[in-house]
């Protein structure tokens, strides 16, 4: 295999020898018909040797079964290692350590760690359960003192909604790593510029654990403005203009799509990272040819 190297920017890939690791984010699917592009699509992601595949734990743990069946069957199945996300929202530390130990029983040793928000909505404040976790960083103790898991925690280049301030953002971040979290994972976000300040906030505390970007490919700007609006994250004017006029329009859409986050990851790898999350919403095809601008392909 011969390196690629395009003139005009520092990216050196070589295909099938990538530096790069990824990861792919799933949620549990509901119907049958959702299960079955759900398996569709980590047969086709599987193959690419992520670093793990997650598995999301609904709002207020609705998906507490799901996400369980999943994991445990991804890694039963597959072979790949799997990641189950974890919120501490209206249960007890009981109950969720019960969880915990459940991972545990079939063999999972990756938990995303996450607070969660109140079932009635993201806007709403948060009251935890009055045995429960207070937040994350309480759930990573909580975790770590249940066994040896790897324990993935959440970070946001724009602030969470909730944090009054950056000081209070990056105090959080450091208290969920201090805890035991040996990663955090980015919510979605469409300006690098916004990564990159928030790589800079975190090196300025002392903060040396891996921040990976989590990259959410626009398969719908529709659903994606949405789901962006409800967790507090932009999407910036030339990023609408691009699909402004597309919703009737799926293959062109779709193009569009790939080009955006390719350019949002290119840059990203130009600027030196070589991790990424992806946020699949359950398919495949965007995610596979954006690992295969990266070389990772299957093996
Ligand atoms: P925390 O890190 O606990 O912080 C939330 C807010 O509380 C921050 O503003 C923080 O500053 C503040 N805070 C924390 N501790 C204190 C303290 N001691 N004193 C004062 N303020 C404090 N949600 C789901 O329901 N299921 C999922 O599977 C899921 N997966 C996710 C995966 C990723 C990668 C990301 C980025 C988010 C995910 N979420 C998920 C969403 C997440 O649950 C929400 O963003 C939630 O609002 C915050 O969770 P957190 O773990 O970031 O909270």
């Amino acid at each position: 295999m011969t390196a690629h190297s395009d003139p005009r920017m520092s990216r050196q890939i070589t295909p099938g020898a990538a530096p790069f690791q990824v990861s792919f984010e799933f949620f549990p699917p509901k119907t049958d018909v959702m299960e079955e592009r759900f398996w569709d699509s980590i047969g086709k992601l599987a193959p690419l040797h992520p670093r793990f595949v997650s598995v999301t734990y609904g709002a207020g743990g609705t998906t507490r079964e799901r996400t369980l069946r999943m994991v445990s069957r991804i890694k039963s199945d597959t072979g790949v290692d799997a990641a189950a996300h974890l919120t501490c929202v209206g249960a007890s530390r009981d109950e969720v350590d019960a969880v915990v130990r459940g991972y545990q029983a079939v063999g999972v040793n990756r938990i995303v760690a996450l607070r969660g928000d109140p079932p009635e909505g993201t806007g709403q404040p948060f009251v935890a359960h009055p045995e429960g976790y207070q937040n994350a960083a309480e759930l990573v103790a909580g975790i770590r003192r249940i066994g040896d898991f790897d324990i993935s925690v959440s970070a946001y280049p724009e602030k969470h909604p909730q944090s009054p301030n950056w000081d209070a953002e990056i105090d959080n971040l450091k208290r969920k790593l201090g805890a035991g979290a040996s990663r955090a994972i980015t919510q979605m976000f469409f300006d690098n510029d916004d990564y990159f300040r928030l790589l800079d906030r975190a090196e300025k505390a002392g903060i040396t654990a891996p921040i990976v970007p989590g990259i959410q490919p626009i398969h719908s700007f529709k659903q994606i403005s949405s789901f962006a609006a409800r967790c507090g994250a932009t999407i910036p004017n030339w990023v609408a203009q691009r699909f402004e006029g597309l919703d009737e329009d799926p293959e062109t859409h779709a193009l569009v799509a790939s080009a955006v986050a390719a350019e949002q990851v290119l840059e990203l790898v130009d600027q030196g990272i070589t991790e990424f999350h992806f946020y699949t919403l359950n398919r495949a095809n965007l995610v596979l040819a954006l690992a295969r601008l990266l070389g990772v392909r299957p093996s």
